[in-house]
């Protein structure tokens, strides 16, 4: 492969553009000085916003040079690329994790230090990215970051949302839901646009058939009768302190009459604007469902452009590299699905290279089949995406048909292996009884690799939801168990800790967590002790001040800080969480128990805006709170707080500030949680049931040094035909009392009835989350977690083991294992040149 001649040509100009661009003090700070007087017209007095704006140029100035050439090496190597495919990338803030990628914070904390700044106050000016709900989304950036420091060519797609997931206000104890601005101020400072790469995205119309004249083959023509433009952002993935930097390409919707005025020249005015909303309403905003589908015409429509403007991208690529020859497509690419949201990847692969290209179909099948690979991140029958049959047909009228046609295949193949066995024929339809497509059903048709996120969430789709797929493949079957990138989740959320670990086992560590097993030397060295401890007391004064801002209340770093962070849903049960608190409250009131371990429970978390009862949910900490924090009998011994607008930037500083991690869904309902992973990097200690990656966490860390608590799998399903809440609580004192203060309204006393459905959902016999099922175990495990808390070195040594077995939660280890077993990459050495003296 070549590199096109002005590639060549241009190479010393650019070395030469780049020369000015050092790492040392004083070239960073004449470029900062320079984004914020000659650019942005401000000064050192003006919001820090600015100041954060021109600190940011001037460090993605200094990626650059590393974005272009990890370009080149590509193109140069000419390897094997993956697109990891996304509707969510929940980034967050990336101007430390740049400084540290780049290895300049020390120099940039200096030459804010001498111009009377600090680098914090500057950080905390940039807005999160919130480009996602929970947990896939930041799955996605923090496999993006792994990528980039293991040197492997991946190429992030998703939408650039001029929207991103809602701030939470609270008034009254209810959610209030605000727009997130995160573009205000202008662009957002990491992204480039690239308008050149921009593709139309076609929808609607019908579909025709016809003879070609000379080969006499049946072509079909999609008659589309709307277009939209996608037109690319690209921001900048660096790796950690290696030469690459990869790219994340997030599309936005802008109408075609931008680009095509002389329709507003033709009279049509109104409709030319009207045309031009509606276009860009794709990209509008991003949908707030956590673990449970929309339905929305609207999303489909965001999906359907995120998937055609990538592969439109990707092909157009290979076409100026190979022509029309696809033959070797699929020995040079692979796309990750995450989850089903972009599943219409199959169909439009399909579309494009039968329709465009004239592949013939099986051809065409082919290569789909082995470029295609998806991730399933939900067991739940309530998240489980379809789409009606008859809004395909309005939106995607081709696309309706190729899926007909796979299915009749699909199924022609099931009826082959299982003659005569109608019912698995209907299970395994891509068509469900109520014409709808099940999309995870095409999405495992279309893939050569279909992985759960952790090893029970792994089995538990072998052996139910997919059993039958299972049963036909096999071999498409694996696991990959997640994990969050120590880069952000340990060396920027925990800069101390960072700084220990520098000091005691070097830095290796950084690019292999595994090494964080050497802390285990340190377990009975009394000074390393005593330094970790006055580190976690420093990270929970300041979740203690965090905790001030935004809520006004104040608590004592020294007492237990128990907390659950996470979106909020019936499945992870932070009604089980309140039901304890409840349950302390009862005891200091009505036992004044002497021996008492005083303890703060912190909960955060966003409700999808539709979703009552999570909403309902948020109210009732928020009520049970005001009556233990306002009641002078209770004081330090038990305090309760709900942090508002959770979010990425928060839990930076609360997984570093947190002694007990809560992960108590239900068992067989989280499909892993990597919450759970960046609460035990930093050292809290988890109380939680046998479920997603939990399992795995407890091996790790070895049963003695994990709280477990509650019903297996297993149980929850057998136990669910014989439920009996009324019996569960007629046999259990404390929860009777419980459940009498929640009943009564203690907790509600001039808003009547509030708490009813809560209730109600809780005793009854149907509740799927069996949350009365787990009360006793778990009120006893939380008395040994009291127990332990105030033994301070068993607590202290039983922390350092939680962050010294956390290696394995790495997401370098979860992308070498994508790499290993699905994409089968080679990692490409960024080459720089030698700059021209
Ligand atoms: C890690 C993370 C999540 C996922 O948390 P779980 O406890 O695994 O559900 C959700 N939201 C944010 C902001 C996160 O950082």
């Amino acid at each position: 492969m070549v590199i096109p001649d002005f590639e060549r040509e241009t190479e010393t100009v650019v070395r030469k553009a780049l020369k000015c661009l050092g790492n040392d003090e004083e070239s960073l700070e004449a470029s900062f000085l320079h984004y914020l007087y000659n650019t942005f017209g401000r000064h050192l007095q003006s919001p820090h916003y600015y100041l954060f704006k021109a600190l940011s140029y001037s460090v993605r100035d200094r990626l650059m040079a590393r974005w272009r050439d990890t370009w080149l090496s590509h193109y140069q190597a000419g390897t094997k690329k993956a697109y990891y495919l996304s509707m969510e990338f929940l980034i967050g803030r990336s101007l430390l994790n740049n400084l540290l990628s780049l290895d300049v914070e020390d120099p940039v904390r200096q030459v804010l230090y001498r111009l009377g700044q600090t680098l914090e106050e500057v950080e905390n000016a940039e807005r999160d990215a919130g480009l996602g709900n929970g947990g896939l989304g930041r799955l996605a950036a923090c496999f993006m970051d792994s990528c980039a420091t293991l040197q492997l060519p991946v190429m992030g797609y998703g939408l650039r949302y001029k929207y991103g997931m809602f701030r939470q206000r609270i008034q009254n104890g209810y959610q209030m839901e605000d727009p997130d601005p995160w573009l205000r101020h202008g662009e957002y400072p990491w992204e480039v646009q690239r308008a050149d790469y921009t593709c139309v995205i076609p929808f609607g119309g019908c579909t025709r058939m016809y003879k070609e004249p000379h080969s006499g083959r049946l072509i079909v023509h999609w008659d589309h009768d709307e277009e939209v433009l996608a037109v690319p952002y690209d921001v900048p993935i660096a790796g950690y302190q290696n030469q690459t930097v990869n790219t994340l390409r997030l599309w936005s919707a802008a109408s075609v009459e931008d680009f095509n005025l002389s329709e507003f020249n033709a009279g049509s005015y109104y409709e030319a604007v009207a045309e031009k909303n509606e276009a860009e309403s794709i990209t509008m905003v991003l949908y707030p469902n956590d673990a449970n589908e929309s339905g929305k015409e609207l999303r489909l429509r965001q999906q359907y452009f995120l998937v055609s403007a990538s592969l439109q991208d990707i092909l157009k690529h290979w076409k100026r590299n190979h022509g029309a020859d696809f033959s070797n497509f699929s020995e040079s690419n692979v796309f990750q699905l995450n989850d089903t949201h972009p599943s219409l990847a199959v169909v439009e692969l399909m579309r494009l290279l039968v329709d465009d290209e004239h592949l013939e179909w099986d051809e065409a099948w082919r290569i789909v089949t082995q470029t295609m690979a998806y991730t399933n991140h939900t067991l739940l029958p309530e998240a489980l995406e379809t789409w009606s049959v008859s809004l395909l047909r309005r939106m995607l009228p081709r696309h309706l048909e190729i899926i007909y046609e796979i299915n009749s295949r699909f199924l022609a193949e099931v009826s082959m292996k299982w003659p005569g066995d109608e019912q698995r024929v209907q299970r395994m339809s891509l068509i469900d009884p109520n014409d709808r497509v099940r999309m995870a059903h095409l999405a495992l048709v279309g893939s050569f690799s279909v992985n759960g996120v952790a090893e029970l969430h792994s089995r538990l789709l072998r052996e139910g939801l997919f059993r039958d797929f299972y049963q036909l493949w096999p071999d498409k079957f694996n696991n990959k168990t997640n994990g969050v990138t120590p880069r952000r989740w340990l060396a920027c959320a925990n800069p101390q800790l960072r700084e220990l670990l520098f000091e005691t086992i070097g830095d290796g560590w950084m690019t292999d967590l595994s090494q964080l097993a050497r802390l285990e030397d340190y377990i009975d060295d009394q000074g390393f002790c005593q330094r970790w401890r006055q580190i976690r007391h420093h990270n929970k004064k300041r979740l203690a001040e965090l905790v001030h801002q935004r809520t006004g209340i104040v608590i004592n770093p020294e007492v237990m800080f128990d907390v659950q962070v996470k979106r909020i849903h019936e499945y992870k049960r932070q009604l089980l969480n309140v039901l304890h608190i409840i349950h302390l409250y009862a005891r200091i009131k009505f036992e004044r128990p002497i021996h008492w371990t005083n303890r703060c429970v912190i909960i955060g978390g966003k409700a999808a805006p539709g979703y009552a009862m999570a909403k309902k949910i948020i109210k009732l900490i928020h009520n049970v709170a005001n009556v233990i924090n306002n009641d002078p009998e209770v004081g330090d011994r038990l305090k309760l707080v709900f942090l508002p607008d959770y979010n990425v930037s928060a839990m930076e500083v609360i997984c570093a500030g947190t002694d007990l991690s809560e992960q108590i869904s239900t068992a067989g309902k989280e499909a892993s949680g990597t919450g759970n992973m960046k609460f035990m990097m930093n050292g809290a200690i988890t109380i939680g049931t046998l479920d997603g990656a939990n399992v795995e966490i407890r091996e790790a860390v070895s049963e003695e040094n994990f709280f477990l608590f509650g019903l297996h799998a297993e149980e929850v399903e057998q136990q669910r035909k014989t439920y009996r809440p009324a019996a569960v609580i007629a046999g259990d004192d404390d929860l009777k009392l419980v459940m009498q203060l929640l009943k009564s309204g203690h907790f509600n006393r001039f808003e009547r009835g509030i708490f009813d459905d809560v209730v109600a959902s809780l005793t009854s016999p149907h509740d799927p989350w069996m949350t009365l099922a787990d009360f006793r175990s778990y009120v006893e495990c939380q008395k040994r977690v009291a127990e332990l808390f105030t033994d301070e070195a068993a607590w202290t040594k039983m922390s350092l083991l939680n962050t010294a077995r956390s290696g394995r939660f790495s997401t370098d280890r979860t992308m070498r294992e994508y790499n290993d077993d699905i994409w089968r990459l080679t990692p490409v050495e960024v080459q720089t040149e030698q700059l021209p003296d």
